[in-house]
Parts: C-alpha cells; sequence; structure tokens
C-alpha cells in the first residue's frame, strides 16, 4: 500500500519516503510520501484560507457518509490496523467498530444546538433581558496522535473537530500512518472539502514542532506520552493545549468481589490490545484475604490469551508496537525480579511477540509499579483494608482511570470520592467507555480536560455570549 501525505487534498510529492514495517515479520507493509517545513506552511495557509463553510447539515452528511464508508470497507481497516501495528486481527476489527460509534456519534451531536439560555429577571438586581451562549469553531487545529489504536485516536480527534467545522491538520504516529491516511482518504471521498484536513507526516522539527509552536494554530490536540505532553505545554505558547497522557491505571479487587468477574476483568484489561491502552490494567492490586485463590485462578485464564501470528483470527495477543518495545518490557520484568519480584507466568518474548506475563510478589517501588509499562505485563500487589488500597492506588503520578471490583456500595462510593483519576468503573475494567462519554485523565495523565465525542466538539470552540432585551 503506496500512500502520501496530504497538503488540504493535494497529495505530497517527494521521493522522502516512510516504510511501515509489521512488527511480526518485518516486512514492509506500506510506504508513505513525507512533508517537509513547506508543506507544514502550506497546511497552515490552506486551513485558514478556508473555503465553502459547512452548515450542520453539511457536517453531518460528511460525517455520516464517512460511517458508511468505513462500514463498507471494515476488513481492509481491520487489515491495516493489524498490519502496520501488529495487533491480533480480532482486536484490529473491534476498533473498526469503536471508529464507526465515533463517526456516527459525532454526526448525530453536529446536529445538535449547542447553546444555553439565561433569563436575567431571577435576583433583586436582575432585569428584564435574557443572555444567550453559542459556540463558534476555532480557526485552525493540530492534532497529534500516539500509535495505540491508530484508526480509533485518530478518528477520535478528526470527527469532533470535524463536527464543529475546525480545519484540521493532523499528525499521526511515524509507527501507524496506513490506517490515518485511509481515514483521511475516506473523509475526503466522503465529501469534506479538502481545506478541511491536511494529513502531514515527516521530520517532527519540521511537521510536528512547527505546527506545535505556529501562532495561527489556535488548539493542538495531543494525545501520547507523558514526555512529549510536558514537551508539547512547554512549547506551544499562547494557545489551547488538550493533553491525553499515559496512565498505569489498577483494577482493585475488594476481598467480597465476585471472584469470576475480578479475574475476567484483570486478565481483559491486562492483555486485551497487547496492554498497550493509556487505559490498559497496569496494576492488579489484591486484597490480602483472597489473593491466593485470585492469583491461582488469574494464572489459569491468562493460560487464554494465546499470543502470536496478529493475522491468525485466533491470536488473542499480537506483538507489542516493536522489538524495542517487547526488549523494553522484558527488562522491566527482570529488573522487578532484581527487586524480588516473581513471575509466575510469561516473561519472555520473540522478536516483538512480548508474552502476557503474570507476576507476583512485586515491591511497591518496582519500576513496573511506579511507571506506565505499555504491554501485556500483569503484577500482581495485595493490599490490607480499602485504605490501602486507596494509598496505593493514588502513589503514582498518573491519574487516567480505574476499575474496582465489589459488590459493596460503601466500598464503590469511597473509591469513587478519593481515587486521584479521571473515571472510576465499578465491576468494569478501567478503560470501558462509550466513544461519546466524557474521557480523560488527571495529574500526569492530563490536564483534567476531557476528550469523547461531546467533550471533544466542545474543546474546538470557544463560547460568544450574548444579551438581548427581551
Ligand atoms: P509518543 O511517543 O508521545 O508519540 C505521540 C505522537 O507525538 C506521535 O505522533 C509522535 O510522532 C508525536 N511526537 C513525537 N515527538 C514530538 C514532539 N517533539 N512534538 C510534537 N509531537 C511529537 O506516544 P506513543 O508512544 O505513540 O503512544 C503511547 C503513549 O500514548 C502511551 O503513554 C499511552 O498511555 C498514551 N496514550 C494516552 C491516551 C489517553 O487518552 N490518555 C490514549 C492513547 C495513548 P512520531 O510518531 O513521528 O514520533
Amino acid at each position: 500500500m503506496n500512500l502520501t501525505s496530504y497538503v488540504a487534498g493535494k497529495p505530497v510529492i517527494s521521493d522522502k519516503m516512510l516504510e511501515v514495517k509489521s512488527p511480526y515479520d518485518n516486512r514492509v507493509v506500506g510506504t508513505v510520501t513525507l512533508a517537509n517545513a513547506t508543506h507544514t506552511a502550506e497546511a497552515i495557509e490552506a486551513g485558514l484560507k478556508g473555503g465553502k463553510k459547512l452548515n450542520r447539515y453539511d457536517r453531518f452528511s460528511i460525517l455520516d457518509k464517512a460511517r458508511q464508508l468505513l462500514v463498507e470497507r471494515k476488513e481492509i481497516f481491520a487489515q491495516t490496523i493489524s498490519a502496520e501495528s501488529g495487533l491480533a486481527i480480532r482486536e484490529a476489527r473491534y476498533e473498526t467498530g469503536r471508529a464507526h460509534d465515533v463517526l456516527f456519534f459525532a454526526a448525530m451531536e453536529a446536529l445538535k444546538d449547542d447553546g444555553q439560555i439565561f433569563s436575567c429577571d431571577i435576583s433583586p438586581q436582575g432585569k428584564a433581558r435574557k443572555i444567550f451562549t453559542t459556540r463558534e469553531a476555532v480557526s485552525l487545529a493540530v492534532c497529534i496522535t500516539p500509535f495505540n489504536h491508530p484508526l480509533n485516536q485518530v478518528a477520535h480527534k478528526l470527527a469532533p473537530a470535524l463536527a464543529v467545522g475546525v480545519p484540521v491538520i493532523l499528525k499521526p504516529s511515524e509507527k501507524t500512518p496506513l490506517s490515518a491516511i485511509l481515514l483521511t482518504e475516506l473523509l475526503y471521498e466522503a465529501g469534506l472539502p479538502h481545506y478541511m484536513l491536511s494529513t502531514l507526516l515527516g521530520p517532527t522539527a519540521e511537521v510536528a514542532e512547527a505546527l506545535v509552536k505556529d501562532p495561527r494554530v489556535d488548539i493542538v490536540s495531543f494525545t501520547g506520552s507523558v514526555p512529549v505532553g510536558k514537551k508539547i505545554a512547554a512549547t506551544a505558547g499562547y494557545k489551547k493545549v488538550i493533553l491525553e497522557l499515559g496512565g498505569n491505571d489498577p483494577v482493585i479487587i475488594m476481598e467480597d468481589a465476585d471472584m469470576d468477574t475480578a479475574v475476567y476483568l484483570a486478565a481483559e484489561g491486562s492483555f486485551r490490545n497487547s496492554g498497550q491502552r493509556c487505559t490498559a490494567v497496569k496494576r492488579i492490586l489484591v486484597h490480602e484475604k483472597i489473593a491466593a485463590e485470585f492469583t491461582r485462578k488469574f494464572i489459569e485464564k491468562a493460560k487464554e490469551y494465546t499470543c502470536g501470528d496478529p493475522a491468525d483470527p485466533e491470536t488473542k495477543v499480537g506483538t507489542v508496537i516493536d522489538e524495542g518495545a517487547a526488549i523494553y518490557l522484558e527488562s522491566v520484568v527482570n529488573k522487578s525480579v532484581e527487586q524480588g519480584a516473581k513471575v509466575v507466568l510469561g516473561g519472555k518474548r520473540k522478536g516483538a511477540l512480548m508474552e502476557p506475563t503474570v507476576i507476583v510478589d512485586v515491591p511497591r517501588s518496582a519500576d513496573m509499579v511506579v511507571h506506565e509499562s505499555f504491554g501485556p505485563l500483569a503484577p500482581i500487589l495485595t493490599f490490607k483494608d480499602i485504605d490501602d488500597a486507596i494509598a496505593l492506588s493514588n502513589s503514582t503520578a498518573y491519574g487516567l482511570s480505574s476499575g474496582i471490583v465489589t459488590n459493596n456500595m460503601n466500598y464503590a462510593l469511597r473509591f469513587i470520592k478519593e481515587l486521584k483519576v479521571g473515571t472510576v468503573n465499578i465491576n468494569e475494567v478501567p478503560g470501558y467507555r462509550i466513544e461519546s462519554s466524557p474521557f480523560g485523565g488527571i495529574k500526569d495523565s492530563g490536564l483534567g480536560i476531557k476528550e469523547g465525542v461531546i467533550e471533544a466538539m466542545k474543546c474546538f470552540t470557544f463560547v460568544k455570549t450574548f444579551s438581548l432585551p427581551w
């Protein structure tokens, strides 16, 4: 598949080419022509120059047409996601379904009014007026996306921006650019005016950093790692910055938990998507009273997550993003063993395939507990009571999401109130959401600004207030 960067619908012609290789067998699965600083400048100018202004019905129609085209091409998208990222094909098909929902919800939201009305005669200081609000689109957005969920992360930026009519310059991950470019082409085909979208791959200094720093860009919406997010925050200057960063999410299993539910959620949370979700379970925290039984059953369950060829529909865990990432994960496991932990399942890698790995007796200070390990690692830690569980959960720099397994309402309410995270899911994995519900983290995971289709649409607009005599 030979694809190109696009400046406002125009393919970038260049002899500089990015080769995208399968993390599983290293074969070249696609190429992309690369943009340079001139293309970046042209994309900014094209977005700002604009073109036919889209009304709500236009935006709905384009997003809904894109949704229909995605349904028709869902297998091509799934195969592309799997080939470029090494994700198991069953996960890639699921992701394509999620991207469908993003387009679907954004299309519907485009039709809704977003204003508020305030009557002013409601206090002794009031008078006979009404105050109204309306949302106006910002002029130009830059969206930068990570390698995990190569299609859905991109859909989560583009669909809300297009739903409110904001021109976007997209900079997808150079590790997984193919799905992003296929989505770009699909949106053009669905009738998106070309000025509304440029998609650029190229050297960081000439594309991503140049876009972040440009004062004509109104908003940078970034999803990715903490170090890059913080760098963007430091260099973006006077503009809106949306940061959706890393996570170190726990699943917390209380002593009253339904054991089968706990085992299932811990396994799904740890191993789905090769553990490469920002909201993957990165720490399993279990009440000490049930830890032995949980661990025994969890090891059995973990064996069901077969790791291998991503193209095989039976494979549950494909590769991680590249061999370097697998080597890093293996080293994190080895380091935890040096610190006293014990590997009870997995722990080895072959190329970019990292085995689903269960580790016990992990010290609370181990790297894999303190930092984000982006792969299928499942460290089990114990706690003695709810106070200890809350303290342990809150002890990292991250604050994205959490999953709690309990049937005790008092426990549930305490976790909801006391965990320093953006989301608390009771009897669900931390990653549970629908594509339109508010999503995002605090502390190092983000600035508390939510995404999800509805909140992201707000990010791409500003509120104008006007008032009238009434
Ligand atoms: P990353 O290394 O931070 O890269 C993310 C994007 O930033 C890529 O497009 C990358 O481009 C670009 N980039 C790199 N350096 C940049 C710079 N100096 N200025 C501007 N952009 C720059 O993240 P990743 O490894 O792809 O993704 C994994 C991370 O994303 C994990 O930490 C995960 O938790 C996080 N994540 C968070 C969420 C959330 O919603 N909170 C969701 C998904 C993932 P190149 O590819 O060209 O380097």
